[in-house]
């Protein structure tokens, strides 16, 4: 039973990597690509590290620069988060985070562009048309709430900030027509900051803290995310202002996506590794 409980609890966390194509300016100052997708079929990622031999890293599923949005003959990047919906319809909490670099495609995963829509956008169109096709059995209340965290503070955000450390959080209250029963369940679509690290950061004063709080958010969420796949008993909730935050949908019988999103260029290696080790700890 107990090995049973092992494999459900591991079985709500999925991660996923996501590599953006060689920008223009990259290719055009004759970077070259320190990745390689030979095994990406089976979820697994190729890392040269500066010329010597090849590193495999093992996700639940990797989608290739050429993987696009959901279009015909490509992998399906929302394939993943769509089944999202309907769980959170049934009253589990989800989280789903992109996680990385920036200029690695966190916003291009969630939010997405007008022609070529994210994460987000999909997510809760396919929560509005189960809504609505279960309309006879279920009522459904759903709002939605933007919030910001920064420097360890949470902020209600009117979307005035055009910072990309928001989290969108839609609350979701149903009641069951039939029995009345009422459940209330929570998803949330996070755009998590930059995780570049602080020693490549040069800078000073606000910045610098601002830096600092940004890293201990995100490793604070790494050690709640790698304690819960490794089924530790203690889950280090309050080490941040954000685990705290999502302490309810992370965990339990709640589910957990995230995208590590990466960058195939050689400039970007050592940021690259560090995201690829991320990764590692929270599979
Ligand atoms: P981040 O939010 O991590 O800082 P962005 O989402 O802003 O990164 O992406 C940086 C740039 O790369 C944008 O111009 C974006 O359109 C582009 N990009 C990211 N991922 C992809 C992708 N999979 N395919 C094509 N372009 C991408
Ligand atoms: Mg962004």
């Amino acid at each position: 039973k107990l090995h049973n409980q092992v494999e459900e609890a591991k079985g709500n966390i999925r991660v996923f990597c996501r590599c953006r194509p060689l920008s223009k300016a990259e290719a055009s100052a004759g970077y070259s690509t320190v990745v390689d997708f030979d095994a990406a079929k089976d979820g697994e990622l190729g890392f040269l590290s500066s010329g010597s031999t090849k590193k495999t890293f093992k996700f639940d599923r990797v989608y290739t620069p050429k993987d696009d949005q959901g279009l015909p003959s490509t992998v399906d990047v929302f394939a993943d988060a769509s089944p999202m919906a309907t769980s959170v319809l049934d009253g589990y909490n989800v989280c789903i985070f992109a996680y990385g670099q920036t200029g690695t495609g966190k916003t291009f995963t969630m939010e997405g562009t007008e022609e070529n829509r994210g994460v987000n956008y999909r997510t809760l169109e396919e929560l509005f048309r189960i809504a609505k096709e279960r309309a006879e059995t279920f009522t459904y209340n759903i709002s939605v709430s933007v919030v910001e965290v920064y420097n360890e503070q949470i902020r209600d955000l009117l979307a005035t900030s055009p910072s990309s450390k928001n989290m969108l959080c839609i609350t979701v209250k149903a009641k069951n027509l039939m029995n009345g029963e009422c459940t209330k369940s929570k998803l949330w679509l996070v755009d998590l900051a930059g995780s570049e690290r602080l020693a490549k950061t040069d800078v000073q004063g606000d910045r610098l803290k601002e830096a600092q709080n940004i890293n201990r958010s995100l490793s604070a969420l790494g050690d709640v995310i790698s304690a819960l796949a490794t089924k530790n008993s203690h889950i280090p909730y309050r080490n941040s202002k954000l685990t705290h935050l999502l302490q309810d949908s992370l965990g339990g019988d709640s589910k957990t996506l995230m995208f590590v999103q990466i960058s195939p260029s050689e400039n970007d290696l050592s940021e690259t590794l560090s995201s690829l080790n991320f990764a590692t700890r929270v599979r």
